[in-house]
């Protein structure tokens, strides 16, 4: 059974202990320890990071009683040996305000929203309560995290200390505890918790704690919030970028959600007419292209190489020149890849499959579809004529034989 020095005192960063084990766990090497300073990952609250004689630890864990230092290498040291542990004081004390503030906002849901906190999970980057009401809105947020915050600036005392579990009032647990001595972490005059966890002394060290956004999950809303050094990041690019984004625009910062939205509407707007002059451009170009049909075997053909058209477009032509009756278009596209697209009015007899193979055969590529619309490409640009030529003499005889 390891001691855990961290429920003494949650701002020690050195101690020195006996190493009781050290053994090979699959690929990673454990090493116990009479007593660590360590915080194993559990109650969803990431682990300490660390050394122990100079000698990397990146992840902790429990097993029973014990707790196991995991490495990657064999150790330097062995069972009996006495070993200073350290642990990333930066990483502990960032947890240690997550966690605070994870207990003063559940308490703050209960006093605002009557909302209880069923589970939550600390983060490295960011950290979630799920709370037992749906539809909450801006305000009761706000609410929350203003009593939450209110609670921080009063810089209120966190008491550590046990207690039986028949003995403490107003417990705020998730369900009923069951040992009997219980490890109660108290928010001074505002919250009672049952935690193994590491806390900060005092409120004021937890820093902002600020709700980022929430979603429902099941039946419970999960909000999603950082505090202290989170909340310092978070809120660093933030308005980095919103200061960015006003200078750009000339603006000031209170005015970008308005003009991001107004730009969003415009572009909607201008996307639309882009693609109706797009539209009425075509028109002209298809009756330009129109000028240039053949007649084969009583059939209109319209055969054209379109080298600076996209695909998108080449096909748009293709199903607007076979709108009409007794129509086949044979289209091509592009200089590096060509597209190609066949098509025919419903009342043709030709199966544009037929031709189309052939065709992408030329240019060294594949096509493929259904017998009236037929579509492919291949990446021999200097064969497209040919290959179109040859399209027309296939459905020439494809039309002869139906004749027949
Ligand atoms: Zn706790």
């Amino acid at each position: 059974m390891t001691q855990r020095r961290y429920q003494d005192d949650s701002y020690a960063t050195e101690f020195e202990s006996n190493v009781v084990s050290v053994s090979k766990q699959g690929d990673k090497y454990a090493t116990i320890l009479e007593g660590t300073l360590f915080y194993p990952e559990s109650g969803g609250q990431p682990c300490d990071t660390g050394s122990i004689q100079g000698f990397a630890i990146a992840s902790v864990i429990e097993d029973g009683g014990d707790i196991l230092h995991l490495s990657s290498g064999e150790p330097p040291f062995a069972p009996g040996d006495v070993v200073k542990v350290k642990i990333d004081w930066a990483r502990r004390f960032t947890n240690m305000q997550q966690h605070t503030g994870q207990h003063i906002l559940s308490q703050a849901f209960v006093s605002v929203l009557d909302a209880k906190t069923v589970s939550s999970r600390l983060g490295i980057e960011h950290s979630t309560v799920d709370v037992s009401k749906l539809d909450l809105t801006w305000d009761d947020m706000e609410k929350v995290e203003q009593l939450s915050n209110s609670i921080v600036y009063e810089n209120r005392e966190v008491k550590v200390y046990q207690a039986k579990a028949s003995e403490v009032s107003g417990l705020r647990a998730k369900k009923a505890p069951e040992r009997e001595v219980l490890r109660v972490v108290e928010v001074d005059g505002f919250d009672k918790s049952p935690c193994g966890g590491t806390h900060c002394l005092r409120t004021g060290e937890v820093g902002l704690i600020k709700i980022l956004r929430w979603e429902k999950v099941r039946d419970t809303t999960r909000a999603e919030f950082v505090c202290g050094a989170l909340a310092e990041a978070d809120y660093f690019w933030k308005s980095r970028f919103i200061v960015e984004l006003a200078q750009q625009q000339t603006t000031k910062d209170t005015s970008i959600p308005r003009q991001v939205f107004d730009l969003y509407d415009s572009h909607k707007e201008l996307r639309r007419q882009v693609e109706s002059l797009r539209s009425e451009l075509l028109t002209y170009e298809i009756a330009e292209i129109e000028t240039h049909a053949r007649e084969i075997s009583g059939t209109r053909v319209i055969s054209a190489y379109l080298e600076s058209r996209s695909a998108a477009d080449i096909k748009d032509i293709a199903l607007r020149l076979t709108e009409k009756g007794n129509t086949v278009a044979l289209l091509a596209g592009g200089t590096e890849r060509v597209h190609i697209v066949f098509s025919r009015s419903e009342d043709v007899p030709a199966d544009m499959r037929k031709l189309i193979a052939a065709a992408c055969e030329l240019v060294d590529g594949k096509g493929g579809g259904k017998p009236a619309v037929c579509q492919g490409g291949g990446k021999h640009a200097g064969r497209v004529r040919e290959a179109l030529e040859e399209s027309e003499r296939l459905l020439d005889i494809h039309l002869r034989e139906h004749d027949t």
